[in-house]
């Protein structure tokens, strides 16, 4: 309905409905009657009764599960520092080789209350916009990170956006107070000036200052996460419902075949359960934790690699179990059908959209032609036209390492630009660029980007002759400056 949540709550607590959180299922009457309250004219489309949903909560079963946490801020603030020393803290079992593997997301035992925190593992906002694009907001609580040697930043004021709008608490995380001279005052009155209400003036946002370098205050700042979890009271029904949950990222593994990393929301998965998700369906074959040590059961906030899957699902796709693989295939082909028939009702309102522009052209040069007939002046009609030039396209295609950073650099790079060139992602996946990305490459004369990933030599041959562009890289933010000189570059010269 593209309305702010904390409007919607607002609106169930007036029809009242009462202990509202963003995870809230509602039923369709319920769902119907909100929408209807917004001015929207709700129709139940009974297309949807072979579809899967998650089932509605039941109260008596809840239970207290471990809250989900986002770590976002401005660049070189210490996110990825950060998320390394939790991630190191975490290992508790020795036997699996001691090394926490980048599976997306990983779980923590905190050191005072021995409570267990879940951390999503890609630093930035592109991983939380996607989800949140596709109305899955799986993060209960954002820690935000201001350095405290540089304050407040864009993109700390951008995280603070993002984090309200979902109606997601904040707890302030001020990093590198292991630094000499740093003014600790001045991030306090930046974020106080950016509505961050913080305890240090009396509001409610704890913050907690921080050294991700040195581990100063690491353990205050779980114990943060605990007391608001505490207050916040995150619940699910670990048993005795149908067990749902999102992907957060998913990869090809040799030996393995088509693996997903998996946040269990509610229920339990275990080996032998069927799920669906998006367009895909997977018997469980089985699990593993993010020390790769295998596991018989998932329940609630827990990360799991989950391997069985028909094809690769991608991140942000919501995951249900289902109970048999009838019902999984029939489900998958419903939403593969349907899907393919909002494609094509898009693709007949373009051509008729394009047949309507090529009538309005010619009418504008039958215009242009009569007034050239009379004698006059056409450059003055022609004059309103010249914000109407076509757009410089500039085309990439993205091959990365793992599907869930294709996704994230597709979402910082797709539509960059301004009226007079843009970006565009044409298509984005993991593994190598292949031959056939090649032909597309050329044919449509897009840029191939290799991020964390290897160009074969033949390819890489190939490339070179035919000149097509292939540009590897392995930080996000290179890549997306290489794309605004390669955007710049085309910008015609001002005078
Ligand atoms: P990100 O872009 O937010 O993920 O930031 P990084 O974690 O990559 O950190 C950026 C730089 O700041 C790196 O050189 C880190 O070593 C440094 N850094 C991060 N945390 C601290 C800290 O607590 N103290 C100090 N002195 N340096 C830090």
């Amino acid at each position: 309905m593209h309305v702010p949540l904390n409007d919607v709550f607002k609106k169930l607590e007036g029809l009242g409905f009462e202990d509202i959180r963003h995870n809230y299922i509602l039923e369709k009457d319920n769902a119907s009657l909100i929408a209807d309250e917004f001015g929207f004219e709700v129709t139940i489309n009974e297309d949807y009764k072979d579809d899967l949903f998650p089932d509605v909560e039941n109260e008596k079963l809840l239970k207290e599960r471990p809250p989900v946490v986002t770590i976002m801020g401005h660049v070189d603030h210490g996110k990825t520092t950060i998320l390394d020393y939790l991630r190191k803290s975490s290992i508790v079992d020795q036997e699996f080789g001691g090394i926490t593997q980048h599976i997306g997301a990983f779980s923590v035992i905190t050191p005072i209350s021995k409570k267990k925190i879940t951390f999503l593992d890609t630093p930035g906002h592109a991983a939380f916009l996607k989800m949140r694009e596709r109305g899955a907001i799986i993060t209960d609580i954002v820690i935000l990170v201001v350095a405290a040697d540089d304050s407040v930043m864009p993109q700390t004021i951008e995280a603070i956006k993002h984090a309200k709008k979902s109606g997601v608490p904040i707890i302030v995380a001020i990093n590198k107070c292991d630094k000499h001279g740093v003014k600790i005052e001045k991030v306090l009155s930046d974020l106080s000036a950016q509505d961050i209400d913080i305890e240090d003036y009396g509001g409610e946002t704890q913050t907690v200052k921080i050294s991700g370098k040195t581990g100063l205050n690491m353990d205050k700042l779980e114990e943060a996460v605990i007391t608001l979890s505490e207050m916040s009271d995150f619940k699910a029904e670990p048993t005795g419902i149908r067990a749902d949950g999102w992907v957060i990222e998913s990869e090809m593994i040799k030996g393995m075949g088509n693996v997903a990393t998996v946040l269990v929301r509610r229920g339990s998965v275990k080996a032998g359960d069927f799920l669906v998700a998006g367009h895909t369906y997977c018997k469980v074959r089985g699990m593993k934790d993010e020390h790769g040590k295998p596991i018989k059961i998932a329940g609630p906030s827990t990360p799991v690699q989950i391997w069985g899957w028909k094809d690769l699902p991608e991140s942000g796709d919501q995951l249900i179990q289902a109970s048999n693989e009838q019902t999984c295939k029939r489900v998958t082909e419903n939403r593969i059908t349907r899907q393919k028939e909002i494609q094509a009702s898009r693709d007949i309102e373009s051509i008729n959209q394009k047949r309507q522009d090529e009538i309005e052209e010619s009418k504008r040069l039958d215009k242009i032609n009569d007034l050239k007939l009379a004698g006059l002046d056409a450059s003055v009609f022609l004059g309103e036209d010249k914000t109407q030039v076509q757009a410089v396209n500039v085309k990439y295609m993205i091959k990365s390492d793992v599907f869930g950073s294709a996704e994230a650099i597709k979402e910082s790079i797709d539509g960059l630009g301004n009226e007079e060139v843009k970006s565009t992602v044409i298509s984005h996946g993991a593994g190598a660029p292949t031959e056939s990305d090649l032909d597309i490459a050329a044919t449509l004369d897009a840029t191939i980007f290799c991020f964390n990933v290897k160009v074969p030599k033949l390819i890489a041959a190939r490339a070179d002759r035919e000149g097509i562009k292939i540009k590897e890289h392995n930080i996000i933010y290179r890549l997306i400056e290489d794309v605004t000189e390669e955007l710049q570059s085309h910008l015609k010269p001002r005078i």
